[in-house]
């Protein structure tokens, strides 16, 4: 009798996230960079990051940010990946309440392969990262080209829009 054949791994696909990262505050790896740093390697499966930079504080926070966003690799639904993201931020001392204020982590999904969902909690296209230099600044150097599902628009338009729409001195 021949050996039996080795199965192949279960194939499960996987999906391609866009992730923002923000910090406005040190926590127990350091100053924000050093913050985004470690939650990125929390999160594994990084496939592309940009460099973290710095902008001004949004909301009532006077705290300056850290930003940056990454592209991961996982076979997690959107909100299996919420989930995770949340504990990640629970691990680095985030607690529940107070929008905006300082935060060690902040862990937002901007984008998923699949497109749009929504769940209880959960959408996806973020909400407000349109209007998100921050966001949309660093990502148009990772995947320019990659889609809006609800706009229709690249994410190099969606970059030039916000930059064109800011004020100048
Ligand atoms: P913003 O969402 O405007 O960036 P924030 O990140 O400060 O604000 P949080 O307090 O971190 O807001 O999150 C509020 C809730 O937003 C979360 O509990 C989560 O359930 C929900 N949420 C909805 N869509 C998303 C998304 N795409 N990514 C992350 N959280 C989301
Ligand atoms: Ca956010
Ligand atoms: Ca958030």
């Amino acid at each position: 009798m021949s050996p039996a054949t080795p199965l192949p791994p279960i194939a499960r696909p996987a999906s391609t996230y866009v992730i923002a990262l923000g910090s406005n505050r040190r926590g127990r790896h350091g100053a924000p960079e050093r913050e985004i740093a470690a939650a990125l390697a929390m999160l594994g499966d990084v496939v592309a990051r940009s460099p973290t930079v710095a902008s001004a504080p949004l909301g009532p926070s006077n705290r300056r940010y850290a930003n940056a966003v990454a592209l991961i690799e996982t076979s997690e639904d959107p909100a299996a990946l919420l989930v995770r993201l949340k504990q990640i931020e629970r691990r680095f001392g985030r607690r529940a309440g107070r929008r905006w204020g300082s935060r060690v982590i902040d862990l937002d999904i901007i984008l998923w392969s699949g497109g749009a969902w929504t769940s209880p909690g959960l959408v996806v296209p973020h909400a407000a990262y349109r209007t998100r230099g921050f966001v949309l600044a660093p990502l148009a150097g990772l995947v320019p080209a990659w889609r809006d599902p609800r706009t229709g628009r690249t994410i190099r338009q969606l970059a030039q829009l916000v930059d064109r729409r800011r004020p100048r001195d």
